[in-house]
This record gives C-alpha cells, sequence and structure tokens, in this order.
C-alpha cells in the first residue's frame, strides 16, 4: 500500500495510538490523531509527537475527512463518530492491522496468541524458545511495546510473535497470521461484550484469513475452544495437557514429550520454572508453535528449562521465616485465582479484592475450602467477597494492602505461602496490576 499523502486518523493517544502516529509520518502519509481525554492528560505522550496534527477533548468531524481510521483498543466501537465514518464508508482499523499491512509484502512471519488467560505466558515463552534458537524474532503486540513501533515494514524478523486481544481483532480486515494460537475463552469483559458467544466470536477473527499453508493451535482441554463450529481454514493443531491428541507435542501428568524425526525426547514437568499445571499447558502449546517453525525439539526443551516466566504471575517474592510470598497480582478473573491455588500443594493465606468486574466468585468456593486457611479482601469488591466465602473459609476484611500482607504475615504459620491472587482488577487503589504487584513487593521486602 502506498501510504504517501495518504490521510489518515488515529484516536486515542495511547501507546498504540501513539506509535500508529509516527509510523504513518514516518511514511510520508498525513495522521491526525484524536483524543477523547482533555489535552492536560495527555500532555507527556503529545510531547513525543512532531508535526502531527491532533485534537483533545473530544472527537470532531475532521476525522471524516480522512480516508481510514485507525482506532486504539480502548476506544469503544459504537461511539457516534465511528458510525458516522463506517456510514461513510471509511475503514476503521485497529494498530494490530495497520501493522499487518505493513509487514504483507515482507517475508516476516507472524505467530498471534489469543485467549482469555496466559497470553502473554505464551507469547513470551514461544519468543525465548526462536530467541534461545537463534532465530530473529520480534515480539510486540498487547505485550511490550505496540507492533507499529518497530521497523516491522523492512522484513528484518523471520518471525514475530504477537500479543492479539479481542479488541483488537475486532477490527481487523486482512490480518492473517501464519500460526495463530487460541489458548481459552472464559467470559471476560463482560463491559464490552455481552454475551460469551460475542466474546468468543470475536476471538475466533484470529482465524478468519487464514488459508491452508497456516496453522491453527487450538486447546482441546478448554471446552468453549473445542465446540468450536465455525470453519477454520487453516491446518488444525489440536494440543491437550490431559491426553494425546497430536503427535508432535504432548504430556503425560508428568513428562513433556516432543516428537523429533529419529525418536521422542522428553522433559519433566519439574524441570520447568514456572508453576502450576496452567503454564504446562502453555508451555506445551508454545513448544508445538515451535516445532511448526522448525525449531529443532532439543533446542525446545533447553529453551523450556530457561524459562523463568513473567513478574506479577505466580511469582516468587521472598521467604521470610518460612513463608513463602507470592506476586500474582495480574490475576484478575476467577480462573486465574482458580489456576494459583490449584498450583500449590500446602496451605495458602490468600489476599483477594479489588474494583469490580461484576464475576461471581462462587466456583471458587470448592478449592477456597482445600487450599485456603484465611482469606484477607480488600477493595471495592470486599463486600461481595466476604458474602461469597464467610462461611466457607476464615475471611478477615483490610483496609489495604499494607494491612492485608502484614496481616498475611501474622497468620501464616511456617511452610505457608501468602499469596496475592485477587481475582478484581486494580483500578479501585492503583493505576494498573503491575503498580499493585509492585506496591505487593515492597510491603512485603519491608517486612524482611
Ligand atoms: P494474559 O496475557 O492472557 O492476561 P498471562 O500470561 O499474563 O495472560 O497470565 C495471566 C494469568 O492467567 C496468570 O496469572 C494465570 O493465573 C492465568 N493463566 C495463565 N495461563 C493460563 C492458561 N493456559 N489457562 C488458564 N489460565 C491461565
Amino acid at each position: 500500500m502506498d501510504w504517501k499523502n495518504k490521510r489518515v486518523a488515529v484516536i486515542g493517544c495511547a501507546r498504540s495510538g501513539i506509535a500508529a502516529a509516527k509510523k504513518l509520518k514516518e511514511l510520508g502519509a498525513i495522521p491526525f490523531l484524536s483524543e477523547f481525554r482533555p489535552q492536560d492528560d495527555c500532555k507527556d505522550a503529545l510531547s513525543t509527537l512532531s508535526q502531527i496534527n491532533y485534537e483533545c477533548g473530544g472527537h470532531s468531524n475532521k476525522l471524516l475527512d480522512n480516508e481510514l481510521i485507525i482506532v486504539s483498543p480502548g476506544v469503544p466501537l459504537d461511539i457516534p463518530i465511528l458510525v458516522a465514518a463506517r456510514e461513510k464508508q471509511i475503514p476503521v482499523w485497529s494498530e494490530l492491522e495497520f501493522g499487518y499491512q505493513l509487514t504483507k509484502g515482507t517475508s516476516s512471519k507472524i505467530i498471534a496468541v489469543t485467549g482469555s488467560n496466559g497470553k502473554s505466558t505464551t507469547v513470551s515463552l514461544i519468543y525465548h524458545i526462536l530467541k534461545e534458537s537463534g532465530i530473529k524474532a520480534l515480539l510486540a503486540g498487547n505485550i511490550g511495546l505496540p507492533f507499529t513501533s518497530f521497523p516491522i515494514e523492512k522484513g528484518m524478523y523471520d518471525y514475530i510473535v504477537l500479543e492479539v486481544s479481542s479488541f483488537q481483532l475486532d477490527t481487523i480486515q486482512d490480518f492473517k497470521p501464519d500460526i495463530a494460537v487460541l489458548l481459552n475463552i472464559t467470559l471476560d469483559h463482560l463491559n464490552r461484550y455481552h454475551t460469551l458467544d460475542a466474546y468468543k466470536t470475536s476471538k475466533l477473527r484470529i482465524f478468519e484469513n487464514q488459508t491452508g499453508q497456516d496453522r491453527a493451535l487450538l486447546n482441546f482441554d478448554d471446552p468453549e475452544c473445542r465446540i468450536i463450529t465455525n470453519r477454520i481454514e487453516a491446518q488444525k493443531y489440536w494440543y491437550s495437557i490431559e491426553e494425546k491428541v497430536n503427535d508432535l507435542v504432548w504430556f503425560d501428568g508428568d513428562k513433556i514429550y516432543i516428537e523429533t524425526k529419529k525418536n521422542t525426547i522428553e522433559i519433566s514437568r519439574n524441570e520447568l520454572q514456572i508453576r502450576g499445571l496452567h503454564n504446562v499447558s502453555n508451555a506445551v502449546v508454545s513448544s508445538l508453535a515451535a516445532l511448526l517453525c522448525d525449531v529443532k525439539p532439543k533446542h525446545i526443551l533447553a529453551a523450556l528449562k530457561t524459562f523463568t516466566g513473567l513478574e506479577h504471575r505466580l511469582e516468587w517474592v521472598a521467604e521470610i521465616d518460612g513463608k513463602i510470598f507470592i506476586n500474582d497480582s495480574k490475576a484478575t478473573n476467577c480462573v486465574s485465582v482458580e489456576k494459583a491455588l490449584s498450583s500449590f500443594d500446602r496451605p495458602i493465606n490468600l489476599i483477594m479484592g479489588g474494583s469490580d468486574k461484576h464475576e461471581d466468585f462462587s466456583s471458587l468456593i470448592p478449592l477456597m475450602i482445600e487450599h485456603v486457611r484465611n482469606l484477607i479482601i480488600l477493595g471495592e469488591t470486599q463486600k461481595q467477597i466476604y458474602e461469597t466465602f464467610e462461611n466457607n473459609v476464615k475471611s478477615h476484611k483490610v483496609a489495604d494492602l499494607e494491612e492485608a500482607v502484614r496481616l498475611g504475615n501474622d497468620l501464616a504459620q511456617s511452610g505457608e505461602y501468602v499469596l496475592l491472587s485477587p481475582g478484581c482488577a486494580s483500578y479501585d487503589m492503583y493505576n494498573n496490576f503491575e503498580e499493585r504487584g509492585r506496591h505487593f513487593k515492597e510491603i512485603v521486602k519491608n517486612l524482611q
């Protein structure tokens, strides 16, 4: 596509919007950035731009003078200006689609991963395996830096590994990954998608433009993945940690096996540094993806052993008087708390609560009874969580994270865990889950 002098509007001046506007400028296009928030709220981002026109405090009809609109993932697609744009048949793309269009003529291959849980871990692990095997890979998308902030149009990467959210998939047009991975589908983002079907439809768009030469990797263990009825043109590869559903990579409850041309090689679950069965599943699908990129099985096994996992996901923080403190601040929904509770075989003193995503926590009752000695609750969802579990587990209300950690430390016995796995977003008290996790670690460090 010739971008020279193309008039393109970008809605939203968060990271991906800024990256898209800068890339457009670099390509000789004429970007126009439009932001709903007042100028004062985004002056830091705007100060990084030069010679790019913008408006703040709302979206004017100037947007409709453009040939294309690139929309940031957080922007609702039913705002009046986007309705008007569609009426005028102005294409509306995500930054993901824009990035894809730039890589289209290059030799870079794309591996895209979506799902409700495990995306960041899986893309990081795939990237780690590729990189450790000497492949020139890029990790981008929802993780780290935006896709279009890299020189992707130059074709300098063998593989681009992308973490893709359903919000970005909502506004794709041609986006076609060579390898697309769907990890799982559990109801999340109820505020944007009103039904599981709408959310699922959005996630499945990752396969929409694939052809017979491409690969689709699907989780056989996830009930929603298993009942996909949409037509997928790509070659399908199921994976599972419960049974052997392909002849390439599988798990028998203890070891991961990878089939080579000559024999089968294996790695014990204990040799992984990431905890929990959910992470075994992430390791299996990452190995499968790497194998399909022709990485040698022995290189895959070596890289699996050296992957240490990501910050804020079941992250070991400290051991104090035999009590182990774990930061799982990224656990912002019930499924994640479920995975965390199933990952430990000794009693847990669990810190939960945060901002309200309208989840029903009662599915956690059996695991609470089995694993949790004390439940320490804070935040906007405090009352709801307390009422859900008070009859099942010893529950304590606290005012803030500081009090929660101190109480966890007082209540835990040697050999037990103090686990922050909130099951809620962080916005009631923090800017994001990273800030909450860092605060948790700081409080724990101060206990020492
Ligand atoms: P995402 O980027 O999709 O939010 P992460 O890799 O950051 O996923 O992991 C977030 C949380 O999701 C983890 O802390 C863990 O509780 C849970 N999780 C990770 N992998 C899986 C998986 N394969 N299935 C279900 N839950 C998972």
